[in-house]
């Protein structure tokens, strides 16, 4: 009989057991060759994981997605878009080929300009394939300097209703780029009374407000170690607003709030999940205050995914106010969390329909809103049901 000491010198695989075979195989750790510095850019984990993986190619139910951008001005200046001419970025076919296999009924595409512009983008979509495409109108900062800009955008708003808009659509142009000189001068805050008369026209032609304000909270800290988007800004440097004369997250909201309380009888859609999803006690605080405030879920599946126990509570508490939404521009290839594209309404709806763990929120190889990945929370056909088309459809009036 060996003894287990025995059994090991024997074979050489104990420390110090004076065979050159037994020195070999259990070389000291020091004498590991040390690995090479890693470029983070070039760092691709693979996940050893091993999980249950779904695939989800169509919605449970049809689909209106909220937030997209088919359409886009063809010039703009320091964040401010300055002319009503449209530029396509997606053909109807291309669109509806996709729009068919997803379960995707209807795209609201937000940013359908406005005067000529936004006439041409609805005849092109919304009345060449009546339900399949809602187009929105912007604001024409453009005659901001006008003496009577306030009337003349109330006006406009009306004039883009007879013109077949259905919302408006506000860029974060408000707040973060529009300057007293349109492109110079003091920031215009949000809450300026000058758009008064927009805001009313808007609620009394039932036409909702998607109103972006803000952005990540990480992108008003420093580009630097700490930041938990360091790529992203790296990639995007001027997607910052740390520093100059920005305002904060927290002022931009509490601007946008004072909007929704002077104006209870518009509706408005807090796009990117209340631009807040970091937070979701404030949204739930800011909607409990606001009962004009809806939320669509746009480009923050990554963000709702990663806390997913308090986003499940909370769709199951705000199922009347959430909106499916993606963000989605065709052809946008270098924002994979908005690509329009199969994989990424396949993303959404794993989120939203299963109990997966651990996969990814973008149509991409790294990350590319931060190094994280999503759970889902298999919501229940009834909320699943008012997310995916029905509060979309209460607001549009369809
Ligand atoms: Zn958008």
């Amino acid at each position: 009989m060996i003894n287990r000491r025995q059994w090991l010198y024997g074979m050489g695989l104990m420390a110090g057991a004076g065979t050159e075979i037994g020195r070999a195989a259990v070389a000291a750790p020091e004498d590991k060759p040390k690995p090479a510095p890693l470029d983070l850019s070039q760092y691709e984990p693979k996940s050893m994981l091993q999980v249950h993986e779904s695939h989800v190619p169509r919605a449970k139910f049809p689909v209106i997605d909220f937030h997209t951008h088919i359409s886009v001005s063809t010039k703009s200046e320091k964040g401010v878009e300055l002319s009503p001419d449209r530029q396509y970025l997606g053909t109807p076919q291309e669109l509806l080929a996709v729009m068919d296999r997803k379960n995707l009924k209807t795209m609201v595409n937000l940013t359908g300009g406005y005067e000529k512009g936004l006439v041409e983008a609805v005849t092109k979509y919304d009345r060449a394939y009546p339900g399949r495409f809602l187009t929105f109108t912007e604001p024409s900062y453009s005659r901001f300097k006008e003496p009577d800009y306030p009337k003349l955008q109330g006006q406009a708003i009306e004039q883009a209703h007879r013109d077949g808009a259905r919302g408006l659509k506000i860029l974060k142009t408000l707040g973060l780029y529009l300057r007293e000189n349109i492109t110079s001068g003091p920031l215009v805050k949000i809450d300026d009374p000058r758009f008064d008369p927009m805001w009313d026209a808007c609620g009394r032609l039932n036409m909702p407000v998607a109103i972006h304000i803000s952005d990540p909270v990480a992108f008003f800290t420093p580009t630097d170690r700490f930041n938990e988007r360091y790529e992203e800004l790296n990639n995007h440097p001027d997607w910052s607003f740390y520093g100059g004369d920005f305002p904060s997250n927290a002022e931009l909201i509490e601007a946008r709030n004072r909007v929704f309380a002077r104006h209870p009888k518009t509706q408005f859609v807090t796009l990117h999940f209340g631009n807040f999803s970091e937070n979701l006690q404030n949204v739930a605080e800011n909607l409990d205050r606001f009962p004009n405030m809806h939320v669509d879920m746009a480009a923050r599946i990554g963000e709702l995914g990663r806390q997913p126990f308090t986003a499940r509570k909370f769709f199951d508490k705000y199922q009347d106010r959430i909106l499916f939404a993606t963000d989605a521009t065709p052809h946008g290839d270098e924002f994979p969390q908005q690509v329009f594209n199969d994989q990424l309404y396949e993303i959404y709806y794993r989120f939203l329909e299963t109990e997966d763990e651990y996969f990814d929120y973008a149509p991409a190889k790294i990350p590319p809103q931060g190094r994280w990945r999503i759970y889902g929370i298999n919501l229940p056909d009834g909320i699943l049901r008012k997310v995916y088309n029905g509060n979309a459809a209460r607001l549009l009036r369809i």
